[in-house]
């Protein structure tokens, strides 16, 4: 199915390896012009390099909100303008709800909310203006079904699930869409530091029997960018092989 990406202009925060690697992929795949960036030069230029020539590689870190303004700044700028952001950082350090101290609770906020509230802001205006846009926040299963041990997670990213879906509303009728996309377990470095027994320990809690794979996600994200997707909007979709065990 051609999504109607065609010489679309995308920003993917923090895309220098797992889901947001994944979905510039697929992105790119779809005829999109590409801007991705990282914070570590080398792991940036390699994820270039995976991706191909004509991926614009900026080096910026996101965990602030300055940082994370100016990536979108400079990628609007790089690209000739911006019809899609894909909102993605790193996540935060593991902890109870009771372990958490305040001062991680900030970070994590900063980090999974404050910035990519930042980078909606900076990339709404010219997207009402042109009457398109696709906005998409990886966020994570533990919106739907908190995860004991990722307090901090939850909080800042529960936070984010309700800024936008206010966003959405507000800005529907000009064309743009916003929705975020919860993964499950999805087999990247992020997961690997997090869990420290064999994969297929983590596949037994998962109805599907399997680990995500960072291409199928790229292949979901991409569709919820598309034009058949103008439809969809205000939504939290889970991408978790049926982890999530809630209703909604
Ligand atoms: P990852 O750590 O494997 O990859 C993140 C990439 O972003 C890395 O290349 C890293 O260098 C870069 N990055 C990290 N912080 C950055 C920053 N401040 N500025 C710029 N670049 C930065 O993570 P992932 O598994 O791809 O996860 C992406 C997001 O999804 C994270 O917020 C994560 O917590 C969340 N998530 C992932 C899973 C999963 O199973 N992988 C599940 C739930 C939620």
């Amino acid at each position: 199915m051609d999504l109607g990406l065609g010489q679309k202009r995308a920003a993917v925060a923090a895309a220098s390896a797992g889901l947001g690697l994944a979905t510039a992929k697929a992105l790119l795949e779809e005829g999109v012009l590409v801007a991705i960036c990282g914070r570590d030069p080398d792991r940036l230029m390699a994820a270039a390099a995976t991706l191909g020539p004509g991926v614009v590689a900026i080096e910026a870190d996101v965990s602030t909100s300055e940082g994370a303004s100016a990536f979108v700044a400079d990628a609007r700028e790089r690209l000739g303008g911006l019809d899609i952001l894909v909102a993605n950082a790193g996540g935060p350090p593991g902890g109870a709800a009771t372990a958490t101290s305040l001062d991680a609770y900030r970070s994590a906020i900063e980090l999974n909310l404050l910035s990519s509230i930042a980078m909606c802001l900076a990339a709404v205006p010219d997207m009402r203006e042109q009457r398109w846009g696709r906005i998409l926040a990886i966020t994570s299963i533990g919106v739907r079904q908190p995860i004991p041990f990722l307090a901090a997670s939850v909080t800042a990213r529960a936070g984010l699930t309700g800024f936008l879906k206010t966003l959405a509303t507000e800005v529907a009728g000009d064309g743009v869409t916003v929705n975020s996309i919860q993964p499950g377990s999805h087999l990247t470095d992020r997961l690997l530091s997090m869990h420290r027994g064999p994969v297929e320990a983590l596949s037994a809690d998962i109805p599907a029997g399997i680990v995500g794979d960072p291409a199928d996600f790229g292949a979901v994200a991409a569709f919820l960018c598309s034009e058949q997707a103008k439809f969809v909007t205000g939504t939290a979709l889970g991408v978790d092989g049926g982890a999530a065990r809630g209703l909604f």
